[in-house]
């Protein structure tokens, strides 16, 4: 039995989140909003629950989890040590859509960072996300709150369709901010690496830490997760770069979905069409609500227009390929 409650993020009290907490002391698992995307949370103490977030999303064994913390205190705990690097990055960026990862101490079980000897932590900002924390008193180790390979819940009711039956409760705090998953930096190796590029961009990133580079790609991922396939609705999805209009006159029928941006709905002619909004922002906060969206109303495939690859619209990039798996039409 999976318990959903709801929580209005601009208005609660910690009470609201009391149950919750004790499920998840108790080795239960919650979804939970955070700004980013929404979370599947065990206590990171707790092996046999973490186990159970990667039974409940079908996800692979190698693919580690982020253990989200409520305040500075808790990093310490998690680590070998907080070099003044990380300290650095958690003042400008945190509570925010960015991970460290760092040499991981003897509290954090392997079945946490997936066998990993390194651990990612991020201190959210989403008032719930906190307050559950908080309420728990231990930190969370929480994936996105999806089946793994879908693309990520922003929304209670994407949340419920891929996890009831199988989260113990579901906390409904309305939609996620950013809509895309976190910026996730490793600072474990020399050079400071973005391993996945989220809404704290790499520009963002560099009056920080002066030295960062983007982490290597599909052949030998750092981040475990970025190997698989990823954000994937049940429609085939391909990135249309160049003119939408004419690829979709060609290519469009009645049950094609088309994520439009910058080109007015209007001027397709067939096809069902969602407008991914104004900016790379929107873009984002839209993306996966909206690709979900597509496969409930029967979509056979999906047309993307990308959006143009300014500092968020890089990253919204890096998951639209992947949930299209590369598949790219020009003309
Ligand atoms: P999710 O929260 O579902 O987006 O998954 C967490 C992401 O963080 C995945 O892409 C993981 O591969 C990545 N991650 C977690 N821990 C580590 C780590 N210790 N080293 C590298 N990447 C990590
Ligand atoms: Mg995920």
């Amino acid at each position: 039995m999976t318990k959903i409650i709801k929580v209005d993020p601009e208005n609660y009290t910690d009470n609201e989140l009391f149950e919750a907490a004790g499920i998840l002391r108790n080795g239960g698992l919650c979804a939970f909003p955070t700004e980013t995307v929404y979370g599947l949370g065990a206590i990171y103490t707790d092996c046999e629950a973490v186990l159970n977030i990667f039974k409940a999303k079908g996800r692979p064994a190698d693919n580690p989890l982020i253990v989200h913390i409520c305040d500075f205190e808790q990093l310490y705990k998690l680590v070998k040590e907080v070099p003044e690097t990380a300290l650095n990055l958690a003042k400008h960026f945190w509570g925010g859509p960015l991970t460290i990862i760092l040499p991981k101490s003897d509290c954090v079980p392997y079945e946490v960072t997936a066998g990993l000897d390194t651990v990612a932590v991020r201190f959210p900002s989403h008032p719930i996300a906190t307050a559950l924390i908080r309420e728990t008193g231990i930190p969370i180790a929480a994936p996105s709150a999806n089946l793994s390979g879908k693309p990520s819940p922003t929304a209670a009711e994407h949340v419920i369709a891929d996890m009831k039956g199988k989260a113990d409760i579901i906390i409904d705090g309305g939609n996620s901010f950013f809509g895309i998953e976190s910026t996730v930096v490793d600072l474990s190796v020399k050079v400071p690496q973005v391993l996945r590029p989220g809404a704290v961009t790499i520009e963002d990133l560099r009056p920080v830490l002066g030295n960062i580079e983007y982490g290597s790609g599909a052949s030998a991922p750092k981040s475990p997760g970025m190997k698989y396939k990823h954000y994937a609705p049940d429609a085939p999805v391909y990135i249309i770069e160049g003119d939408a209009v004419s690829i979709a006159e060609r290519l469009a029928d009645e049950k094609t979905g088309i994520l439009t941006y910058n080109v007015a709905p209007e001027n397709f002619k067939k096809g069902i069409v969602l407008d991914a909004g104004k900016n790379s922002y929107e873009y984002a906060a839209h993306m996966f609500y909206y690709l979900r969206k597509f496969d409930e109303l029967g979509v056979t495939k999906i047309l993307a227009v990308p959006p143009e690859e300014d500092n968020m619209g890089y990253s919204v990039r890096n998951r639209l390929y992947k949930s299209a798996g590369g598949k790219v039409i020009c003309e």
